[in-house]
């Protein structure tokens, strides 16, 4: 076999063990180099990737290597070097070329300095303040990597997530960072319904001109929440063009929604393909650790003192979100200060009660939750309630099998008819699979955790 080969199988090997984000940021534009006796080299985009695979991969990779080529391998060396880019990119600078000409010649309306400055960052939310933990650390890693260098390592930077993980406040940390390290920069923040309420006020005003020099005259431009951008043709064909200006100028561009790309729904693929064209890095719900300290240093910002007894104990009861977190941590300190008096496991107690997640959850009927998973992961119903056995259809196909038993307590037999006319071992199966899974992979967590918000909550 050819090394070309040998790595085409072994990035199919790690594929099937890793998100579809995680393995598109890490191991797209990667190819083998080299491989000679126990040594391999693989080269990898830019030194941020180097660093993750080294650190996060690299056993894995030495696994499947050996597998494959059936030679003990023992080290790999993992090479920046870039690759020439892709057709993609000549596509992009096409189409911007042609949108140019039908603008006509136009004169670039530069703001001035003191204009940009800091313009939509809240001063609460940088980067000093953020607490890294497990589930959000890949995403802080690749806010900090732009920082130090906008427009140059990942471009656009897509940070998803469920709510009250701290999106907002790692984007808007960026902003201030990247003003910290060159003053000069033209850092905007906007939330992606400021975007889109710009663009039809312009569009009515007949300031479309400025709308265009505004946006895509920034350096860094930071559009949070951009799953709003659903449905909105109008602001969606103004954001690609937005889009593909600041990137074909190497401006950085910075995302958040709570959910990956593919789930957004009514999102033109054109865009969907753009999002996903530099890292997706994910947040996921911070673990006990990470929660106790939020709380020790949001007690900090405060000036407040609880011992660490109360906000383990606070972090043990509240583990959905952060903004939970905060908010309970608030009511907690508000009411010992108004009364008065010291807290104690009681008092503590009896405010968090009223933060208990029991949440009435409405009927669900298994075709709605068909339907949920089968947009999620961008695939048909037909498909996936039919006989192929492709990963990308069996994966899915199996969290409808777990949620139908996990969530709505249907037979396996039952489970077996609805997926399709299979047999009740399979859902068995399928149900085991994925309970077992999702105790350990946060990825899928976090899947489930969006498909159930979907289901219930939209
Ligand atoms: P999202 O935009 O994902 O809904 P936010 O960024 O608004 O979430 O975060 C909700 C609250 O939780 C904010 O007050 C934020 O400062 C806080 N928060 C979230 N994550 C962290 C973290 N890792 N460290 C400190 N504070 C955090
Ligand atoms: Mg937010």
């Amino acid at each position: 076999m050819d090394i070309f080969k040998i790595w085409q199988a072994t990035l199919g090997e790690l594929e099937l063990n890793l998100s579809k984000a995680n393995f598109t940021t890490w191991f797209r534009n990667t190819y083998i180099a080299s491989l000679e006796n126990d040594k391999v080299i693989v080269c990898v985009p830019n030194t941020f990737t180097k660093a993750w695979l080294e650190k996060k991969y690299n056993q894995a990779i030495i696994k499947s290597l050996r597998n494959i080529a059936g030679t003990p391998i023992k080290e790999i060396i993992y090479k920046v070097e870039v690759r020439p880019q892709s057709e993609v990119i000549s596509e992009l600078k096409i189409q911007t070329i042609e949108k140019k000409l039908d603008e006509g010649p136009r004169v670039p309306v530069i703001p001035q300095k003191d204009q940009w400055c800091e313009v939509g960052l809240n001063p609460k939310y940088t980067f000093k303040n953020f607490v890294v933990g497990k589930g959000n650390e890949l995403a802080n890693a690749a806010a900090q990597a732009v920082t130090v260098k906008p427009g140059e390592v990942y471009n656009p930077l897509f940070i998803y997530g469920g709510v009250g993980l701290g999106k907002t406040h790692l984007l808007q940390g960026i902003g201030h960072e990247v003003l910290a390290r060159n003053t000069q920069a033209r850092v905007l923040y906007v939330t992606c319904e400021r975007f889109t309420n710009d663009f039809i006020h312009a569009v009515r005003g007949g300031r479309a001109k400025e709308f265009k020099d505004t946006y895509r005259g920034v350096d860094v431009l930071l559009v949070d929440d951009i799953q709003f951008l659903t449905g909105k043709e109008g602001t969606q064909e103004e954001f690609f063009h937005t889009f593909n200006a600041l990137h074909q100028n190497n401006k950085q561009i910075i995302l958040s929604s709570d959910r990956p790309p593919k789930a957004i729904p009514a999102l033109e693929h054109r865009l969907m393909t753009r999002f996903e064209w530099g890292m997706m890095a994910d947040i996921s719900s911070p673990d006990f650790e990470t929660r106790v300290a939020i709380l020790e240093n949001k007690c900090k910002e405060k000036k407040s003192e609880l011992e660490r007894e109360f906000l383990e104990h606070i972090a043990k009861t509240i583990q959905s979100n952060v903004r939970e977190l905060e908010g309970a941590l608030n009511k907690i300190i508000a009411y010992h200060q108004f009364k008065s008096i010291l807290p104690t496991m009681e008092t503590i107690d009896e405010i968090l009660q009223s933060f208990s997640p029991v949440q009435k959850r409405k009927s669900i009927a298994p075709r709605q939750l068909i339907d949920v998973v089968a947009q999620y992961f961008d695939v048909k119903i037909n498909e996936l309630l039919g006989k192929s056995r492709e990963k990308r259809l069996a994966f899915p196909r199996q969290i409808i099998m777990y949620l139908l038993r996990e969530e709505m307590k249907t037979s396996y037999p039952a489970i077996g008819e609805v997926i399709g006319g299979r047999d009740h071992t399979t859902a068995m199966h399928a149900f085991e699979k994925i309970s077992r899974l999702s105790k350990e992979d946060e990825q899928l967590k976090h899947d489930l955790e969006l498909i159930l918000d979907k289901l219930y909550n939209a």
